[in-house]
């Protein structure tokens, strides 16, 4: 298993998408299954869509139920990546506990809050095929529409101003304290995340290789 850190906006989403196609890894990404069960209108989207709007995070009974749910069942051996989760120290606890022993490999993306920030405001996603977007880069930038699927890209709610802002303060809270919470294992890996998508993926594949994508 593979669990990808880093603040909002280091590009865990987009480089998890790009590992998932190269080493037939499983994407669990507990953001993108919290934003459809606001889009499905059930009760969980409901708590969960007041809390992401405001940029705090869902309560951690909830995400571990999601991620012990989408564990279960998965073929033995089948690679995981996980993004956006753990998000804090409980939710760590809680995977090594559900993990038992199972080797985890952490890769940190450290990115520099002033790009992280020009990344966020300029984010947009399309609402059809998930394929995420920046404003600043061709050829979407003269297109409101998805240059995969042709659909309308728009901005995620929590990626307005306001709600970045918080959204740094809790990872920086939250989720920052996780680096040393794995740092002293040696399964955890850093990878400069202010380069290039495909730059840093080569990194982050670099990792995977050595790892042994049929452990991960
Ligand atoms: P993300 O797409 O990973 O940036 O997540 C968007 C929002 O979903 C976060 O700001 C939180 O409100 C919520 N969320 C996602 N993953 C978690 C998690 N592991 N724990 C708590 N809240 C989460």
């Amino acid at each position: 298993m593979i669990i990808l850190l880093g603040p909002p906006g280091a590009g865990k989403g987009t480089q998890a998408k790009k590992l998932k196609a190269a080493f037939q890894l499983k994407h669990i990404a507990t953001g993108d299954i919290l934003r459809q069960e606001v889009q499905r209108g059930s009760e969980l989207g409901k708590t969960a869509g007041k809390l992401m709007d405001a940029g705090e995070l869902v309560p951690d009974e909830l995400v571990a139920e999601i991620v012990r749910n989408c564990l279960e069942g998965l073929p033995e051996g089948q690679g995981i990546i996980l993004d956006g989760f753990p998000r804090n120290v409980w939710q760590a606890e809680f995977l090594d506990r559900i993990l038992d022993g199972q080797n985890v490999h952490v890769i940190n993306i450290k990115v520099d809050e002033r790009e992280v920030l020009k990344r966020l405001s300029g984010r947009r996603y399309c609402k059809e095929c998930g394929k995420i977007h920046h404003v600043s880069v061709p050829p979407s930038h003269s297109l409101d529409r998805c240059d995969a699927c042709g659909s309308a890209l728009v901005q995620r709610k929590d990626d307005r101003e306001e709600v970045v802002s918080e959204r740094l303060n809790v990872y920086w809270a939250q989720t920052y304290p996780l680096v040393n919470y794995y740092s002293s294992r040696n399964t955890y890996h850093e990878v400069d995340g202010n380069r290039e998508v495909s730059r840093v993926f080569e990194s982050i594949s670099k990792i995977v290789d050595t790892i042994g994508h049929d452990r991960v």
